[in-house]
């Protein structure tokens, strides 16, 4: 599924939540306005009774034309009124219908007591007309007394009613809002980290290619927005592989055509500084040594660029002999140790006593040693001290070269792996190189399937480690 299929459907269900949260909340709202309107119709029941028991009292007291009028005027209001509309269940019902019947027997009640006034009695007793009159009249305010406390349990019970609904609508409201932020989050989250994963692949991959490993390929298995980037990065990778290869190439058949006539020059001016061509004069002589020396560096150049072209092409292919460590290192530290008596500097090796022989290179892994002691000289000053450790466990064989040198910032530790890294470091003297050291070094040991490793602060030192796997 895509990414931009997954946010179409995160912001569809986000949408049909806010939707259908919105239509229970209206729901409720509507229940909740219902449930209101009851509460004051209850209390409009209960003003109209007071207010037809007081006129009945005026009326019984002081009967005028107007009290009648009022008298019936409220009676048709509270007909009105007892309508048995949006009820709450069987117990509004329940006294809405009692109300009713007594509504309906107060009138006749009331019909009663008027009609004795209007129309002439059977009796003429004025003692027995009289306590008809008061037993009706009794019987009036009886009746809408009770009607009185009928209409206070109405409003009794739909305030319970209303009460009950608000609280049940602020937690509706309360839970909704907590479901929306919690769909909203886990939504955002679920999105998000689809996003940043993808992201961290790319980013970690691009990072790898862009450290020289143009072999890395991006796995992105998905067929979406960032599998067509993956995909469009490792195309992008392979065609730089394939420039590097065809540069690499190109250097390695230039550096084959600059050996030879750089080794007959050297093979000439050897002739005529031992003067087989003739005796030569001081500053002749001095001049053919400026440039047998200058011949020498570009040969050594020559012969680096040589080793880098071969391990980029393939073209190195390494022998894996059993060797001797311990021979190895000694070795190369004895041949550098008049270079480094020039600066007054010392060189120690520090070998286990029985050391098993490695399966390595001993012609390329020599390369790298004799590189990395050469460095250790070169950033340090005179008078260090430099040792070389060599150690095994079941798994592998390390070789460390540790000086007390400039050391390297932890900004340039990782920039100087890179092809035609040099680093202008604090503290250092001009040192001639072409950033190429290190880089053969990564890559011989690439070769043996081991890797070399830094530890080193500014100012301090630096140990670099060779791993060879022994498995
Ligand atoms: P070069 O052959 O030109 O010296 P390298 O690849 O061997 O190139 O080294 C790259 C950079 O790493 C150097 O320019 C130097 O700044 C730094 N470097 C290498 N070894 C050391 C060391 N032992 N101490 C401090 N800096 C070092």
């Amino acid at each position: 599924m895509t990414i931009r299929t997954k946010l179409i459907i995160s912001t569809c269900i986000q949408l049909a939540l806010v939707g259908g949260v919105t239509v229970v909340l209206a729901i409720v709202l509507q229940a909740t306005h219902r449930a209101t309107a009851r509460t004051e119709r209850g209390t409009s029941i209960n003003q109209a009774i007071t207010e037809m028991r007081f006129i009945t009292f005026e009326n019984l007291l002081n009967r005028s034309d107007r009290s009648l009028e009022q008298w019936q005027a409220k009676y048709q209001t509270l007909n009105r009124i007892l309508a048995p509309v949006w009820l709450d269940g069987p117990a509004e019902r329940a006294i809405l219908t009692t109300m009713v019947t007594q509504h309906q027997a107060v009138k006749t009640l009331f019909d009663r007591l008027e009609t004795s006034y209007q129309e002439p009695m059977t009796t003429s007793d004025p003692k027995d007309v009289a306590s008809f009159r008061e037993r009706l009249a009794g019987q009036l305010l009886v009746k809408q007394q009770a009607q009185i406390t009928e209409a206070g349990q109405l409003i009794a019970l739909n305030q319970t009613a209303l009460a009950t609904q608000q609280i049940g609508f602020f937690w509706l409201v309360l839970g909704a809002i907590v479901l929306m932020l919690l769909v909203t989050a886990i939504n955002a989250r679920l999105v998000t980290t689809t996003i940043s994963r993808a992201l961290g692949v790319l980013q970690q991959g691009a990072a790898t290619i862009a450290a020289g490993d143009l072999g890395y390929r991006i796995p992105y298995p998905r067929a979406d927005e960032f599998g067509r980037l993956a995909k469009a990065f490792n195309s992008m990778a392979a065609s730089l592989q394939q420039i590097d290869r065809t540069k690499s190439e190109f250097i390695l058949m230039v550096s084959h055509q600059l050996r030879t006539p750089a080794t007959a020059v050297k093979g000439f001016m050897a002739l005529l500084l031992d003067g087989y061509m003739g005796k030569l004069g001081i500053r002749q002589t001095e001049a053919l040594r400026a440039a047998f020396a200058e011949n020498e560096r570009q040969l050594g150049l020559i012969d680096e660029m040589l080793v880098v072209a071969q391990a980029e092409t393939s073209e190195m292919i390494l022998s894996h002999l059993p060797t001797d460590l311990d021979k190895l290192v000694n070795d190369i530290a004895t041949a550098q140790a008049v270079v480094l008596k020039s600066k007054s500097q010392t060189v120690t090796v520090h070998c286990p006593k029985r050391l098993p022989k490695v399966p390595v290179d001993p012609d390329k892994l020599r390369i790298v040693i004799e590189n990395l002691l050469t460095n250790a000289s070169n950033y340090s000053p005179e008078h260090k001290h430099i040792s070389i450790t060599v150690q095994t466990s079941d798994v592998e064989a390390t070789i460390a070269v540790a000086d007390n040198g400039i050391g390297i910032t932890k900004a340039d530790q990782g920039k100087i792996f890179q092809k035609f890294s040099r680093i202008a470091q604090a503290g250092e003297t001009r040192i001639e190189g072409a950033g190429l050291g290190l880089y053969l070094a990564k890559k011989i040991m690439m070769l043996h399937h081991g890797r070399i490793t830094l530890v080193s602060e500014a100012g301090k030192g630096s140990t670099f480690t060779l791993h060879l796997p022994l498995v």
